[in-house]
């Protein structure tokens, strides 16, 4: 990292300081291929546990209708988003499929500091760039039931040109194939199952 990180990310880095019994929050990263569920199952787990925080990345990704600036993400050009990155003010970032999506530093921070447990919505290149710094995170990966029903899913959703699609469908081979670098995988298939198994993920860690 190019700046200091504050005392409570130090404290993360430092594997067995993230249990229950530690003052601070605690960091969980969730990934898996665009399309899997992975917004769906965050937004029903946040439903039952309104406490649980989602950490609000950037991007340079144009925002998709119903998408609010400052909600889903911060909607930044590619120049502010270089700014962010110069300036030390992200905790990690990668690009995907021709965007840049990273996770502000700052906020995490401040909501770790104030003991809250924060959900990382992140990429793979991104999740191992947090496995790195901050191995104390759980790490969980969500898979989905086959690949044809993976495309039905980006295909229903309707928020994805035909190119955009077909690049996200390439990079969901790679992220599935890195599945197993992950603490726990769960399969969404039936959405109910998929959330209980997200929730015992969570709580029983
Ligand atoms: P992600 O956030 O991983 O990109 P979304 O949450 O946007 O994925 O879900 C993609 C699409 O799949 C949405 O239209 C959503 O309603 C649908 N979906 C999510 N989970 C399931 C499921 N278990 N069964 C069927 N469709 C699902
Ligand atoms: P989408 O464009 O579908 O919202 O997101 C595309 C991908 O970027 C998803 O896999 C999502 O998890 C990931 N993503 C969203 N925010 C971040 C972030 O801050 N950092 C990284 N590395 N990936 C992110």
């Amino acid at each position: 990292m190019t700046v200091s990180s504050p005392a409570s990310l130090d404290a993360l880095t430092r594997e067995g300081e993230t249990d229950r019994t530690s003052r601070l929050g605690r960091l969980i990263v969730f990934t898996g291929p665009s399309g899997v569920g992975k917004g769906t199952l965050l937004r029903s787990l946040r439903h039952r546990y309104p406490a649980l925080k989602l950490s609000v990345s950037a991007t340079t990704r144009s925002p998709r209708p119903g998408e609010v600036d400052g909600r889903d993400y911060f909607f930044v050009s590619r120049d502010e988003f270089e700014h962010m990155i110069e300036r030390g003010d992200l905790l990690e970032w990668a690009e995907f499929a021709g965007n840049c999506y990273g996770t502000p530093k700052a906020a995490v921070a401040k909501d770790i500091e104030a003991g809250q447990w924060i959900i990382l919505e992140i990429e793979l290149e991104g999740a191992r760039q947090v496995r790195e710094t901050f191995p104390g995170a759980l790490q969980l990966f969500v898979l989905p039931p086959s690949i044809e029903e993976l495309e039905n899913r980006i295909r229903l959703r309707g928020t994805d040109a035909d190119e955009a699609i077909e690049r996200r469908l390439q990079r969901a081979l790679v992220e599935i194939a890195a599945a197993s670098e992950f603490d726990q995988q769960i399969v969404n298939d039936d959405l109910e199952v998929a959330l209980q198994q997200l929730e015992d993920a969570i709580f029983s860690d």
